[in-house]
């Protein structure tokens, strides 16, 4: 982008200029609509999302066996949902503000086999390609138990197949752990910022760990390159994969049950506020639409992002989507969040779900750090730095008047309300790297 263009869009859209700045900004999106308006432009619907929840189904014989942490759940790879009022106290605290509706967690941080948001994704579109395969081979039907899966043929069969994926960490310990569990060669293509734990953890599982000097978006680029040369090998696109969209998506009806045994209700009386850590928009799009699909109009998504990586905020408010990165303003794309240093957010999450999303919001660093510390000393919660993000999501909406004006919501509909937010990783960090995070915070 040259001089000229950025001045004539720093004129249209003068949020940009605090964008570039580096400060938290927040910003509610006045262009939303109802769920029956804004549905027609995902082009996915509830047939999809029940689509994608049976064929897990069909897989949880076969996970529970494959990783025995999902025994408990029969192999439904689910995270728990807690009550988290301790740390309540201390964001008003921290903030110097009320926060009058309750706080809550879903802990995707600690979801079973790659301990992130991750594992709904991505395990999920590795199972849709390995079912398609063994479809086509006339090895595997519908009615089969799917735990045969685990029989050494299958393993020989998968082997001549290669799957591959560009990813910052958390995607590729996804892929990487199912594809190599199932029997796949399978090649991660990871950026400068991943970690070297997850690196490691990958290698002793058999994958092969191609490493990069740039960011995610030359490592998606060089895992798509490969893949293209070589007819066998399936590469996951985190880019604009509806698979893993759809995966991220059964999230929706499964909070929705775990709302009603723990007898929240949500309705036009008790609005829920979810506030979901974005990277390239793939998890937190999916997982909202699938909320969006389960509680209809009464949910309200927000996004977060670090102040370094705001690519979500900045494609949907300019509307350019895909078409700008935050390198164009010379924001640098470096943070500590990992899955969240990205610099060009997906172009279909964008498009598909702008309508839907209630807006967006920046943080730095220092305080997703800040937030890991205090997380830990209320609620004994252990969290990657990413998913702190959601944190301040409840002071943001409670107290912008224009708003909360906007949705009707006054002080005793703000009292019967519930905020999520969502912990999107973190379940698997070795103590010594989580000694580090916390030794950042100033708790
Ligand atoms: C990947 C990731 C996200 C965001 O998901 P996207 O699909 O990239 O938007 C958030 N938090 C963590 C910990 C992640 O790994």
């Amino acid at each position: 982008m040259n001089e000229l263009n950025l001045n004539n869009l720093t004129n249209d859209f003068p949020l940009l200029n605090k964008l570039m700045a580096l400060e938290e900004v927040v910003w509610f999106n006045p262009n939303v609509t109802t769920l029956d308006q804004g549905l027609p432009y995902v082009g996915l619907d509830d047939k999809d999302i029940h689509d994608a929840s049976l064929r897990l189904q069909r897989f949880a014989p076969y996970l529970a066996k494959a990783f025995p942490e999902t025994q408990l759940s029969n192999g439904i790879i689910e995270s728990n949902l807690v009550d988290i009022p301790t740390m309540k106290t201390a964001l008003e605290a921290y903030y110097q503000l009320p926060i009058k509706g309750r706080l809550m967690m879903k802990k995707d941080s600690h979801l079973p086999i790659s301990g992130s948001i991750k594992a709904r994704g991505g395990i999920y579109e590795v199972l849709t390609h390995a079912e398609k395969l063994a479809f086509e081979a006339g090895l595997l039907s519908e009615s089969d138990d799917y735990s045969k899966l685990l029989e050494p043929e299958f393993r020989e069969f998968f082997k001549q197949y290669s799957i591959a994926v560009g990813s910052t960490g958390n995607l590729g310990m996804s892929i990487g752990i199912m594809s190599a569990k199932l029997g796949f060669t399978v090649s991660v293509h990871m950026s400068a910022d991943a970690r070297a734990w997850k690196k490691n953890k990958l290698r002793e599982h058999g994958v092969n760990v191609v490493e990069y000097e740039q960011d995610y978006g030359v490592a998606v680029e060089q895992g798509r390159k490969e893949a293209e040369q070589d007819p066998s090998c399936f590469f996951i696109d985190d880019e604009n994969s509806k698979t893993l969209f759809l995966g991220y998506s059964v999230a929706g009806d499964r909070l929705k049950q775990q709302f009603e045994q723990q007898q929240i209700v949500v309705d036009k009386a008790h609005p829920l506020f979810v506030y979901l850590p974005c990277g390239v928009g793939g998890g937190p799009g999916g997982v909202a639409f699938g909320l969006k699909m389960a509680f209809g109009d009464h949910v309200h998504c927000l996004f977060a992002e670090p102040t370094h990586s705001p690519c979500m905020l900045l494609g949907v408010h300019t509307g350019l989507h895909d078409e700008i990165a935050v390198q164009d303003l010379g924001i640098d794309n470096l943070t500590a969040a990992d899955g969240l240093a990205v610099g060009r957010a997906s172009g279909f999450v964008g498009r598909a779900m702008e309508r839907l999303l209630d807006g967006y919001y920046t943080l730095t660093d220092e305080r997703m750090y800040q937030l890991l510390g205090q997380l830990n000393q209320a609620e004994a919660i252990k969290l990657e730095p990413s998913a702190l993000a959601g944190m301040p999501g409840p002071i943001h909406v409670e107290h912008n008047t224009e708003y909360m004006t906007r949705l009707g919501i006054d002080d005793s509909t703000l009292s019967n309300s519930t905020h999520l937010v969502w912990a999107t990783g973190g379940g698997m960090v070795p103590e010594q790297e989580m000694a580090m995070y916390l030794a950042k915070s100033s708790i």
